[in-house]
């Protein structure tokens, strides 16, 4: 069989070597919004085990001094590939130390924050269009001297080399952070690197991504095989079902799992659209009574988790058995919607002290099942996964969805979990998602929903006392859904969702919002 082709062989790319930094991941963000690809690796990558070349490279920050017994080290191969290399802080103090050990020093002063450049060279490729400019620091070492056969091409007050770059080599090194938006003009900075110096060709886009893609798949699958997956009618999981579908037709079988604690009228929409929609082979499993009865009487959170995530796999397991391959094939690979951030979070260069971590979201279903995993969107953010979706023509409110967890509302209905429960947890969710909706702010906010809480409070509705239960709204705003605050909703917002969902939901006597961000709590309740 081929050998599928690599993103990397296909698109122009900038590898970024990761030492650690916070925020390498953002060096290979801002290249790819200027269409250039970018693909990150840990700083410790063999050079000769590279499957392709890439158009340049950068060494990013990291956490170390580059003269301590155990930092990292780029593989000094790196400069026999003859491409522009740029060192970003950590980088450069690299670059430095390679060229002489006592070029790098500890720094009397921290310089953290912001500071401005005094541009010595404006003819200089990589600071083209760029004047003096403020930039954002973090460094505690420093250049004791200028690296023999460098010059120096900006300075700022506390460093008098802030951007210096090789007299005959294409090798450059700056002191502060182009990647955070912090530093004014750090993308055009980049962008004078890969595209002005690297040369790089800016072709990377989910247009082009789309053809390239289908066929990746398509050699990678061969002619027979067949490919199952799960789909949760979220965005990532609908696009990559949806690649297989326009690369391998319905040698591709998607899997919905029905788990009982599913939003309102969630499992038909995933059907229409999906089938009817997107033309993809789906099979709906209704397992509501089985999860259910499994999580009757269990309060815990984790138990809760742990017992959906296991019947999952069981029931997943039970329907792909009952797939007959029409090629008389076995089914040879799973599909999974991994994405690029937690490819990242699997290679980011953590330290010779820690192992890396890697994630097994299918861990379970590849050993018992044997299966070889197949990731269409291991090289995607999320936006990038969003803009493919529109593309290949997913429903506009699909591919803005906001996220749901796969315990589904089990961790929204605290407490047990009885029918009668996820019944009004449903319902009140509905009133409050349809509303959001109706006041335009849905693409606003990043995560909204409603929490059935178990207590009861004491109420009145037509002159009669009430003992009914409490619903909690929870909305938030976040970029990365590390950190979030809670969404400011009008007044007048919040007294319609309240009343619609006292008036119209039996069992609720009481609507709460919650005002709590993260940290310190979290975005679910449980
Ligand atoms: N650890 C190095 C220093 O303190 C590099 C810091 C960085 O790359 N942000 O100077």
């Amino acid at each position: 069989m081929t050998k599928p082709v690599e993103v990397s062989n296909v698109f122009d790319t900038i590898l970024v070597l990761d030492f650690g930094s916070q925020y390498s991941h953002l060096i290979t963000r801002r290249l790819r919004e200027f269409n250039v690809y970018a693909e990150m690796l840990p700083c410790t990558q063999k050079i000769s085990e590279l499957t392709w070349k890439p158009k340049g490279v950068i060494l990013s920050g990291g956490p170390y001094s580059v003269y301590d017994k155990d930092a990292p080290h780029v593989d000094l191969d790196v400069f026999k590939l003859g491409v522009p290399i740029l060192g970003i802080c950590y980088g450069m103090q690299e670059l430095a130390w390679i060229n002489g050990k006592e070029n790098v020093h500890a720094g009397e002063h921290r310089e953290y924050g912001h500071a401005t450049i005094n541009v010595e060279i404006p003819s200089d490729p990589l600071l083209k269009g760029i004047d003096n400019f403020e930039v954002w620091m973090s460094h505690g070492d420093k250049l004791a001297a200028l690296p023999s056969g460098y010059k120096i091409v900006a300075h700022t007050t506390n460093s008098p080399f802030a951007a210096i770059s090789h007299e005959t080599e294409p090798i450059w090194g700056i002191q502060f952070h182009p990647e955070v938006t912090h530093t004014q003009k750090g993308k055009v900075l980049l962008e004078n690197f890969a595209v002005g110096i690297c040369k790089a060709e800016q072709s990377w886009s989910m247009k082009n991504f789309i053809g390239t893609e289908i066929e990746r798949i398509r050699t990678l699958v061969g002619p027979t095989a067949e490919v199952i997956g799960a789909v949760s009618g979220g965005v990532d999981s609908t696009v990559a079902a949806k690649l297989l579908n326009e690369a391998i037709g319905d040698r591709f079988h998607a899997i919905y799992v029905d788990n009982g604690v599913m939003r309102l009228n969630e499992t038909e929409t995933v059907h229409k659209t999906l089938t009817e929609g997107l033309g993809i082979n789906l099979t709906v499993v209704d397992a509501g009574e089985i999860f259910l009865n499994k999580l009757k009487g269990v309060t815990d959170p984790e138990k809760k988790r742990k017992i959906i995530g296991n019947t999952f796999i069981e029931v997943f397991e039970a329907e792909a058995e009952k797939i007959q391959p029409k090629s008389g094939d076995e089914i040879e690979y799973l599909l999974q919607g991994t994405l690029y951030p937690d490819v990242i979070e699997s290679i980011s260069f953590k330290g010779p002290s820690q192992t890396i971590k890697t994630h097994h979201n299918v861990g379970g279903l590849l050993e018992d099942m044997k299966l070889k995993l197949i990731e269409p969107l291991r090289e995607l953010f999320k936006d990038e996964v969003r803009q493919l979706g529109e593309l290949m023509g997913i429903p506009h409110d699909l591919v803005w969805r906001h996220p749901f967890p796969g315990p589904g509302l089990a961790i929204r209905i605290l407490g047990e979990i009885t029918p009668a429960q996820v019944d009004i947890a449903r319902r009140a969710d509905h009133i409050f998602i349809q509303e959001i909706r109706n006041a335009g702010i849905y693409e606003e906010i990043s995560q909204a929903f409603a929490c059935l809480l178990p207590v009861k409070s004491v109420g009145v509705m037509g002159d009669k006392r009430t003992y009914e239960q409490v619903i909690a709204l929870r909305a938030i705003e976040t970029t990365d859904f590390m950190t979030a605050d809670w969404y400011i909703f009008e007044a007048k917002f919040l007294k319609t969702v309240s009343k619609r969902i006292v008036n119209e939901v039996p069992g609720v006597a009481r609507v709460v919002y919650d005002i709590t961000s993260k940290p310190p709590a979290t975005v679910e309740w449980e």
